[in-house]
């Protein structure tokens, strides 16, 4: 039987570049003797890309679209495409083109090789900022230092995964998914591929500094509780310099005439003090706030509309939902 192979594409805003993509995929996927579809969800955008998609699922019957009923995020638009997903394997990639869809068949020959997971590696980044490429770098390796689960460096979610993997991971239900950290957790015969970053082909970001912040917290807080032992270390190291500088106080009062001159030390040490504790309060509200999110467990996402499915697929997708809960 022929294998489909189900390709995921999270769309906010990507009107400029979306027609683009398309044909890109599509040369890459018709030159593969396999099935096909081209999964786009749209988290919510705010320009044309939900008409252009629909338009596209009407002229091809491999295109399907989700349609978010607002923005929910890169993460979440991942895991959506992944629960709707139906072939044998699904390969997720961005809709800028950063991730050149040409590397697809070398991920599919790994997976015929029988390797599970098949994650691209950026060995070189074009056309982006020196802080976005600085700040990726220090990212990645704090958190591979700080967790004990192999999330490779240098990775985004552009890879291919199998069935048995993809279905795994639909059984995980964070709230605040880190899909990248997610399936490096669920294990698995996982092989990198190298390929260069490629610059955006149109339009521009849409993870601005707030986004990367909210990512990078995700993944640290779900991967490591190391943050927050940060304040227990910390405390033992100053109750410890405290305690002898007590000493070289005291002495100095009781057996030295020098007079102890001492408002601007008292101030800066409260200053440096008081926040130092704030920072470590946050840290463990970013934690709390998480565990909230998980306690209320809200739906991780609505879907408004869907496109190009088949009736059919459908019902059996709410089946199948129905049996897991
Ligand atoms: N994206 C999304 N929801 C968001 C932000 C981004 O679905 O809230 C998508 C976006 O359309 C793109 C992918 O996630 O397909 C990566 O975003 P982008 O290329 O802007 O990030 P960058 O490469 O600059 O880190
Ligand atoms: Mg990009």
């Amino acid at each position: 039987m022929t294998k489909k192979i189900s390709v995921v594409i999270p769309l906010y805003n990507e009107e400029a570049v979306i027609e683009q993509t398309y044909t890109r995929l599509k040369d890459v996927m018709e030159t593969l003797a396999m099935d096909y579809e081209l999964l786009f969800v749209n988290d919510g955008s705010k320009d044309k890309t939900l008409q252009l998609v629909q338009a596209l699922s009407f002229a091809d019957k491999h295109v399907k679209c989700l349609a978010f009923s607002r923005n929910f995020g890169h993460q979440i638009a991942i895991t959506a495409g992944t629960d709707y997903a139906s072939g044998d394997a699904v390969v997720v990639i961005d809709a800028d083109l950063q991730d050149p869809p040409e590397l697809i068949p070398e991920m599919i020959q790994k997976w015929q090789d029988g390797f599970d997971v098949v994650y691209a590696k950026r060995i070189k980044r074009n056309g982006e900022s020196f802080f976005k490429k600085w700040s990726a770098k220090m990212f990645y390796r704090t958190l591979h230092r700080l967790t004990d689960v192999e999330i490779p460096v240098d990775t985004g979610d552009f890879r291919l995964m199998d069935k048995k993997v993809y279905t795994e991971l639909k059984k995980i239900n964070e709230k605040n998914p880190f899909v990248r950290g997610l399936v490096s957790w669920l294990g698995f015969q996982q092989v990198a591929l190298e390929y260069e970053r490629e610059e955006r082909a149109a339009g521009e970001t849409k993870y601005p500094l707030k986004k990367m912040i909210k990512l990078s917290l995700d993944g640290l807080t779900s991967f490591s509780h190391q943050p927050l032992k940060i304040a227990s270390y910390a405390g033992v190291v100053l109750s410890i310099a405290g305690f002898i500088y007590m000493l070289v106080v005291l002495f100095q009062t009781l057996f030295t005439a020098t007079t102890v001159n001492g408002w601007s030390s008292i101030i800066i040490i409260q200053l440096l003090f008081s926040g130092f504790v704030l920072i470590i309060l946050g840290m463990i509200g970013e934690y709390i706030g998480r565990i909230y999110d998980e306690v209320k467990d809200r739906p991780l996402y609505i879907v408004e509309a869907s496109y190009g499915f088949e009736q059919r697929e459908t019902v059996r997708w709410m089946n199948q939902q129905q049996n897991q809960g």
